[in-house]
């Protein structure tokens, strides 16, 4: 029988899934990539140490990815997370699992998870060809043609290449998030060209830019346990708890990026949103209230500022002195019930108000992309265009942190480099 000819268009983690599969089910492959290196994106994923999945049942990951999170589940039908692991075990990639569930490779370095899947392509008998940027699809009477490439050489500018003939490509090229690493939205023209609604693209998993200095004076610093509060145009919103991080522009962490998508949102419709934390979600007013008496009546001689250190970071309390107007330098003994109401309050409601976002190179992932109405969820096929497929972040899913997006491009690319293998 014929080999089926394939090009695969990205060696992101979704382009090397699917261009190993589908040559290991019998196809020819040529998986292009405009990088000089494959995977530059998942290299420095989880800060380089690469969230890979996460163990959470089908179900609890599918609501990790909101409304549009059924279309993968004919995906992680067919490879999940434990299959995944098993894979990645299998090429000598150990794995561990940590809080939350979250899978990394038990070296800690995503580094390993990339060189594994490079040499396992390599070794299925893909052609990897790297500094090949696909420009355009050929497209005739309804039936994918080619692509046009472009060539680069280190140190000069690309240079227009050759036209490829091929009847089944699949587009892997990601979302249009840390451009630096290939991932420039290339994907979305490609798509378009064919015919494909893409649905508008924003930056999600972002930090967030707040008025005024207050973040920036905390700069660096990581709370834990808190509850993160969104209020937007006066009415609560979402919420989440966990982890966040003040930077030198505002806020971000795994929080605050987990909440961004609905912050970008609202301000694209101009609307007002405040971040609120919850710095001791544990306690209720009444606990709390009953705590900060017990402080204040056993360091009674203590001055504010020293009994706040048992309540909150270092860094914080000059900031929470200012922002609740108590002195400093007040015997704990002298504290009003009315200003230990004040710090009662700050301390459950510590308000920050959005000013904007970070853009595309700071964004974790693309929310927005390809219409999935337009894909058949069963073998990754677009419905308009007959041989070509798509895989990975520059389809309209965008999840949670925690190895849900990783997970994401895997899935999808196996499934895309089965089914065009498998195509009639
Ligand atoms: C800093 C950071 C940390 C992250 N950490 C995690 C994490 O720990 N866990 C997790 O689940 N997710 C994480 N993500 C998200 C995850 O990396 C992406 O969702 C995932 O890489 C998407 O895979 P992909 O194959 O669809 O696209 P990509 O990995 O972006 O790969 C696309 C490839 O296509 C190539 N390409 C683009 N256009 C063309 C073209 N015209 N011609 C040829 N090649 C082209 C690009 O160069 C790139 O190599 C992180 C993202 C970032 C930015």
């Amino acid at each position: 029988m014929k080999k089926r000819n394939v090009i695969v268009i990205g060696a992101g983690a979704a382009g090397l899934m699917a261009a190993g599969q589908a040559a290991k089910a019998g196809a020819k492959v040529i998986l292009l990539e405009k990088m000089s290196r494959p995977g530059r994106k998942l290299r420095i994923t989880g800060k380089g140490r690469c969230n890979l999945t996460n163990i959470a049942p089908v179900n609890d990951f599918i609501c990790h990815f909101g409304p549009g999170g059924k279309f993968l589940r004919q995906a992680f039908a067919r490879f999940f997370s434990e299959d995944l692991i098993d894979f990645l075990n299998s090429l000598g990639v150990k794995t561990k699992s940590e809080r939350g569930g979250r899978v990394f490779p038990a070296s800690e370095k995503a580094e390993e998870v990339v060189d594994a899947l490079a040499a396992w392509v390599i070794r299925c008998g893909v052609e990897l060809r790297g500094r090949t940027r696909v420009d355009s699809l050929v497209i005739e009477n309804g039936k994918i043609t080619g692509v046009t490439t472009s060539t680069i050489a280190p140190g000069s500018d690309w240079k227009k290449g050759v036209t490829l003939p091929v009847d089944t490509i699949l587009i892997a090229t990601g979302g249009a998030s840390y451009p630096a690493t290939g991932s420039t939205g290339d994907g979305y023209r490609l798509a378009e060209q064919a015919g494909h609604t893409i649905e508008p693209i924003r930056p999600a998993l972002v930090p967030l830019e707040t008025f005024g200095d207050v973040a920036a004076q905390l700069q660096g610093l990581s709370l834990r346990n808190v509850k993160v509060r969104l209020i937007i145009d006066e009415h609560p919103s979402a919420s989440a708890f966990g982890e966040m991080l003040f930077t030198h522009f505002g806020l971000s962490g795994p929080v605050i990026l987990s909440l961004s998508g609905q912050v970008v949102d609202a301000l694209k419709e101009k609307r007002k949103v405040v971040v609120s934390i919850d710095l001791k979600p544990a306690l209720d007013d009444n606990a709390l209230n009953a705590r900060l008496l017990r402080d204040f009546e056993s360091h009674s001689n203590q001055k504010f500022k020293t009994v706040l250190n048992g309540l909150l970071p270092q860094k914080l309390i000059p900031v929470c002195i200012s922002l609740v107007g108590i002195d400093a330098d007040k015997p704990a003994h002298q504290i009003t019930s009315v200003e230990r109401k004040r710090l009662r309050l700050w301390l459950k409601d510590f308000q920050f108000e959005v000013a904007g976002h970070r853009t595309f190179d700071e964004a974790i992932i693309t929310a927005g992309g390809v219409s999935t109405k337009e894909i058949d969820p069963r073998t990754m096929q677009s419905r308009l265009i007959q041989g070509l497929y798509l895989a990975g972040e520059v389809l309209d899913i965008d999840g949670d942190t925690g190895g849900y997006n990783l997970q994401a491009a895997f899935s999808t690319g196996w499934l895309a480099g089965r089914s065009v293998a498998n195509s009639e």
